[in-house]
């Protein structure tokens, strides 16, 4: 039965100044370190000032920023609810114990670790309860789409398992099943990791789930982007098909910056140990209860109007800029994502990122199914978190045109932008 002891009750915010988005006493950092305090106002007000479509940010609430903010921050809690190396753990027991009740309920999963300090983490823990060094796993390989941790030479992930990627079609962007089943024989993986940092369509978990089987490997499902999607029943649930889903809680999720890991009740105490004490310390307790604010408003229907309006507003998106002469990979999307090559209006991935950033449409580049040239990956989850709407999409597309295409004085696009940003502050006062 888990404990619902009430977590420990905040400090009232008492700044001046915005309380809501500086929750912890926001006058006494302003008082006490003001150089500090100015760079935090800045990113406040960059935030708010411009349009963030970097496709893994959001805005988390100031119910999750409060307990960001909180005390729990001073507290150590090694080990597990009811099993902690430190006294004292009464109420982050609590906090956890909900965090893992609200995350298994959300997902329909057996088991949940919680603790994991972010979807890196979670992956690394992951690897290690299925795998030993050397052992060998396919991912998505990084040119189509992998993260740094599924085989990056750089990554911890690339130094010690044995790597093989597998793609994407250049003609469709969808991913190469058949080749993915090709490389599964000849490879014979302990791993098949199934996931992408700008995969705007749903992939085929039974389809990855057959051909693991196929080959007695595990399936991880490396969930971090489509998360929010899948708590608001707008994208496919990977836990019946996946051994293991990590997971970040702060991309589409809207909670904290963290990750999750979920898994059936026979893999759990292999998780668990490798979260603590294989691959990390103390978990961060204020990040745990925060966790636990997104799981609770994720299972409003508030949120799970949010996550549909984030895959029709990327779509309208998708629509506007193919209009507006990109190329939109795999012509839409599904999810929060678009890729988009802009090639056809005379420039690259990067050239079109500067160009954008300069009239306030922050995002990324990113590789493209074909050639070498890159394109620009866009998300929505922030911009609807503000409350835009379908019209404020197809504006945002004709921004992001005119401004890459240089149609216009950039300083009257620019003003659009932070006029469109204005009318939807991401924390209204
Ligand atoms: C974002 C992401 C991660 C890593 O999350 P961090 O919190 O930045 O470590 C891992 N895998 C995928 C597929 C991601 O999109």
């Amino acid at each position: 039965m888990p404990v619902t002891t009430p977590a420990a009750p905040l400090a009232a915010p008492s700044a001046p100044d915005r309380p809501d988005t500086l929750p912890q006493d926001a006058g006494a950092l302003l008082r006490q370190d003001p150089e500090i305090a100015a760079v935090l106002l800045a990113e406040r007000d960059r935030q708010a000032g411009t349009l963030q479509l970097v496709a893994a940010e959001n805005f988390a609430s100031p119910a999750v920023l409060a307990a960001l903010g909180s005390p729990l921050a001073n507290k150590y809690a090694e080990g597990y609810p009811g099993a902690r190396h430190h006294g004292g753990c009464a109420y982050a027991d609590a906090a956890e114990r909900i965090a893992v009740t609200r995350a298994t309920a959300l997902f329909g999963a057996e088991h949940a670790n919680v603790q994991p300090h972010s979807g890196s983490s979670a992956v690394l823990a992951a690897y290690a309860a299925l795998l030993r060094p050397g052992d060998a796993v396919l991912a998505m390989d990084l040119a189509h789409g992998g993260h740094l941790t599924h085989g990056a030479p750089g990554n911890f992930s690339g130094r010690w398992f044995d790597f093989t990627g597998y793609g994407t079609d250049p003609e469709t962007g969808l991913i190469d099943y058949a080749r993915l089943r090709a490389l599964a024989r000849a490879r014979r993986p302990k791993a098949i990791v199934c996931g992408s940092i700008s995969a705007p369509r749903h992939p085929d978990y039974a389809l990855f789930r057959e051909i693991a089987d196929e080959v007695g490997a595990y399936l991880v499902v490396d969930a971090a982007h489509p998360m929010g999607l899948i708590a608001g029943g707008a994208a496919p649930n990977p836990v019946p098909y996946a051994d293991v889903v990590c997971a970040t809680t702060h991309k589409v999720l809207r909670g904290p910056r963290g990750g999750m890991i979920l898994c059936g009740a026979e893999l759990a105490g292999r998780i668990d140990r490798a979260v603590f004490p294989f691959t990390q310390g103390g978990a961060q307790m204020h990040t745990v209860a925060a966790k636990a604010v997104a799981f609770g408003e994720a299972a409003t229907p508030a949120y799970t109007y949010y996550a549909h309006q984030v895959v029709a507003h990327a779509r309208v998106l998708a629509a506007g800029l193919e209009a507006e002469g990109f190329e939109v990979v795999t012509g839409g999307t599904d999810t929060h994502l678009v890729v988009a090559d802009p090639a056809p209006l005379g420039v690259d991935g990067r050239t079109a990122r500067e160009r954008l950033a300069a009239a306030g449409l922050v995002l990324d580049t990113c590789a493209l199914p074909y050639g070498e040239g890159r394109g620009i990956r866009l998300g929505t989850a922030a911009v609807t978190t503000q409350g835009m709407d379908d019209g404020d999409m197809a504006r945002i597309a004709a921004l992001a045109g005119a401004a890459v295409r240089r149609s216009g004085d950039p300083r009257t696009i620019a003003a659009e932008v932070r006029e469109l940003a204005a009318r939807h502050p991401p924390y209204p006062a």
